[in-house]
């Protein structure tokens, strides 16, 4: 379909000066807002100055690597900026960390100053010696006094409030975005300047329709550490002079009096999120219908669990797909043409995508068949931090290697199939789980399943579906093995059947399919 009409143009500006743009242009428009305090953006472009400052004069230099490990707060938004504004890399640290995590990312980033919420202050300190970290920021909600190194308030006056300028270029680092893990070892993801606005460009002019310059108020409560957040959420907001509605944590009953109280028009989200608003008795008395853009992404979102939703709220999603590799969205259902759900959409203005051979990873397949994704376009990052291989292995000929597993209708809408190291060979056969979830959603007593594939000594591997049923449902095993019997060919149909009251998952709400696997969880 006609997309947009123009492609984005090559970026030659950097992210501090993206905010210094919006903060001249709508100094007094509301920027941000967290329990109900409000911001302007004039306020943020001081904070962001007096920030950077202090980080010059503890000696802060371009390049630098330093961690942000909070929660969506203003002190995040404030530490990002300013971090960058000194020409130094914001390395995104998830606060759910555990410290086998945190000291692989610190020790391989090579941080030296991080900025923590309160809670995990103690365990930055207990495993300080293992890192290269000599300042600590602390972020404390409730005011606090904490013995610590600073806390926020106290860092942000250490400056002067001058800021020596600093040269950045759009091919500098700006943020090295970790991978989640949910497949393996986490590795630094290296996104620049121009891979970010890029990004935000592309989101800007795909969603025009529903995102109006200085007029609209973003629900932000997926987690800024995060990719989504960090860019669909929260520099598309201040790219386009929006008000960010801050939530450090995704509470439903709190996310619902927020926007009741709030009215936000925009809801970037992740599956899980719409499935529990869903899933709460009266979530229809709460106006989400005046929301014009629930942007779903991160993970699948069930065709069924999407219909159920939008018929109980009459809030409208459009399903998009992205990679931290990509900063991260590369498609998404369009609001100007035909929407199908099911599929992740068409690509993004600027991007270029394929489906190749996943053995050869070379020709192209036809229309319809299945094969592994791959991307061009200016928002794929610049590499793998300090992993050459990896990087080699992931960008060839300029086209990002996805790893997922998806088929392109003819009008190049794409549906991803599932990630290529989550498929199951059961007795030779390639099983994808997400076809097999699709089935089991359908079934009226089901609230959230995931298939995975278990050793098994005479298929190789066997297909298993661990299930959360609805509250007060109560359905058999068997029952549910012949509701799959009679919607998928045999060798699809779990062998394993296991309940459990809820599924491990990941900060952003996606399902830790390794653990299942590995039964460590
Ligand atoms: P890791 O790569 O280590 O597993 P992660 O899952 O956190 O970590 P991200 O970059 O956050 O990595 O996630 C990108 C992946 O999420 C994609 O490669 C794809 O498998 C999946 N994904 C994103 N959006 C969708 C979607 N709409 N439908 C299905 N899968 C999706």
């Amino acid at each position: 379909p006609e997309s947009f009409d123009t492609d984005i143009p090559a970026i030659d500006f950097s992210i501090p000066h993206m905010l210094q743009q919006t903060a001249s242009g709508y100094p007094e428009h509301p920027c941000i807002s967290f329990y109900q305090k409000r911001m302007t953006y004039r306020e943020l472009q001081d904070a962001v100055t007096m920030f950077s400052s202090s980080l010059q004069h503890i000696g802060t230099k371009k390049g630098d690597r330093v961690a942000i490990m909070l929660p969506n707060c203003p002190q995040y938004v404030i530490s990002y900026y300013g971090i960058l504004t000194t020409g130094g890399i914001v390395t995104q640290v998830n606060p759910m960390s555990v410290e086998r995590e945190l000291i692989h990312l610190l020790k391989d980033s090579g941080v030296e100053t991080i900025i923590v919420l309160d809670r995990f202050y103690p365990m930055i300190q207990s495993i300080q010696k293992e890192t290269k970290v000599k300042t600590i920021i602390v972020v404390s909600f409730l005011g606090e006094d904490h013995e610590t190194d600073y806390t926020f308030d106290e860092f942000l006056k250490l400056g002067d409030g001058g800021v020596t300028s600093i040269k950045i270029e759009p091919e500098d680092v700006a943020v090295l975005q970790y991978t989640g893990g949910t497949t393996g070892v986490s590795k630094g993801v290296m996104l620049t300047h121009s891979n970010i606005l890029s990004n935000v460009m592309q989101s800007q002019r795909f969603f025009k329709e529903s995102i109006q310059t200085g007029e609209e108020r973003s629900l932000s409560v997926i987690p800024f550490f995060h990719v989504f957040g960090m860019n669909s959420c929260m520099n598309l907001s201040i790219y386009t002079a929006n008000e960010m509605i801050l939530l450090p944590r995704f509470e439903l009953s709190e996310v619902l009096s927020t926007i009741k109280r709030e009215k936000p028009t925009l809801f970037p989200g992740v599956p899980t999120m719409y499935v529990a608003i869903t899933n709460h008795p009266s979530a229809e008395e709460y106006g989400i219908h005046s929301i014009k853009l629930c942007n779903s992404g991160s993970a699948p979102m069930p065709v069924e669990l999407l219909n159920q939703f939008e018929k109980k709220t009459g809030a409208k999603i459009l399903e998009g797909y992205g990679l931290s590799e990509a900063s991260p969205t590369t498609h998404c259902n369009p609001a100007f043409a035909e929407r199908k759900p099911g599929t992740v959409g068409i690509g993004l203005p600027s991007t270029d995508y394929k489906v190749v051979d996943i053995a050869t990873g070379m020709k192209e397949v036809p229309p319809g068949d299945i094969g592994e994704l791959i991307i061009k376009g200016p928002q794929v990052m610049k590499g793998y931090w300090n992993l050459p291989e990896e990087t080699a292995n992931a960008l060839r000929d300029g086209w990002l290697y996805t790893g997922d597993i998806a088929r392109m209708d003819d009008e190049g809408y794409v549906s991803i199939v599932d990630r290529k190291k989550d498929m199951i060979i059961a007795s030779g056969y390639n099983v994808y789980p997400r076809e097999v979830e699709e089935v089991i959603y359908e079934h009226p007593s089901v609230q959230e399943a995931v298939v995975i594939g278990v050793p098994d000594s005479y298929r190789g591997e066997t297909v298993k579906a661990v299930i959360v049923l609805k509250a007060g449902e109560k359905v058999s095993e068997q029952e549910l093995m012949g509701f799959c019997q009679e919607n998928m060919s045999s060798f699809k149909v779990p062998r394993i059947i296991e309940f459990r009251d809820e599924l491990p998952k990941t900060s952003v709400g996606k399902i830790l399919r390794r653990a299942l696997r590995e039964n460590v969880i």
